[in-house]
């Protein structure tokens, strides 16, 4: 008999998200699912690693537990102490808003499944446009179980997960992406608290992409549901020869 695969589920929506919820119901037919997802909101934490604080484990239901850190957390005390050895899969999401192009940097969504890469585990980040009203998780849902029964069945690249991004309602199918590029106008407003002391919000980047036919961001504005493979490491080998013709080499004693 050929053993259940084991899935391992995180997001940074944090444990009560119905998200989260969505996603793991719509695996459980392909698997045995294990949910380890942040106890509180870590949205926008990158790919922080909780070093200088005890971590809490917490059972939160069937197969449910809660982490107060941050999605790399969850996914490591999933696979080292929840699961005690490797799952077959890392799902993380579906995370309310999109994570396109420059932004999967700030993720923590797309951190869960960057940490299934890095222990060599097949990994998809799921994440659907935002909205005012209700999320509607099912269309996105159905698409990532369609996608997590086929990297079961065939894996994955080595060091290599999966980004996907929906739209909101029915998409009209699927388009294999690179990631877009922003031209950043991320904006830090400056205010004065009721003390007289100055305080900052940084806002949230405006729309403003550059246009590419084969992007993550052209995908969803078309409608479609976008898979983009990514990769931790972020050598720019088409750079590696300006960098060793730089001028170096006398300073630090390096004959
Ligand atoms: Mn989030």
């Amino acid at each position: 008999m050929i053993p259940m695969p084991r899935i391992l589920v995180t997001n940074d929506d944090g444990v009560r998200s119905d998200g989260l919820r969505a996603l793991a119901d719509v695996l459980a037919p392909l698997g045995e699912v294990t949910v380890v997802a942040p106890l509180i909101e870590a949205s926008a934490i990158g790919h922080a690693l909780t070093l200088r604080r005890p971590l809490r484990l917490e059972r939160f239901g069937e197969r449910t537990y809660a982490v107060d850190g941050t999605p790399t957390d969850c996914v490591n005390i999933g696979v080292y102490t929840v699961l005690r050895g490797q799952p077959d899969l890392v799902v993380s999401g579906i995370n309310k808003g999109w994570n396109l192009g420059d932004d999967v940097t700030y993720s923590g969504t797309v951190a869960g499944a960057l940490e299934g890469a890095l222990l060599g585990i097949p990994a998809i980040a799921v994440s659907l446009e935002r909205t005012n009203g209700d999320f509607d998780f099912s269309h996105v849902a159905r698409f990532a179980a369609e996608l997590a029964e086929a990297v079961l069945k065939r894996g994955l690249p080595p060091s290599t997960f999966l980004n996907v991004n929906a739209p909101l309602g029915k998409p009209k199918g699927h388009k294999v992406t690179v990631q877009a590029k922003r031209n950043h106008v991320t904006s830090v407003a400056e205010k004065v608290d009721p003390r007289g002391q100055p305080y900052f919000w940084i806002e949230e980047g405006q729309d403003d992409w550059e246009p590419h036919d084969h992007s993550d961001y052209q995908a969803v504005r078309d409608g479609y549901i976008s898979v983009t493979p990514l990769q931790p490491d972020l050598t720019n080998h088409k750079a590696l020869d300006f960098v060793l013709e730089l001028p170096l080499g006398t300073r630090a004693g390096v004959e």
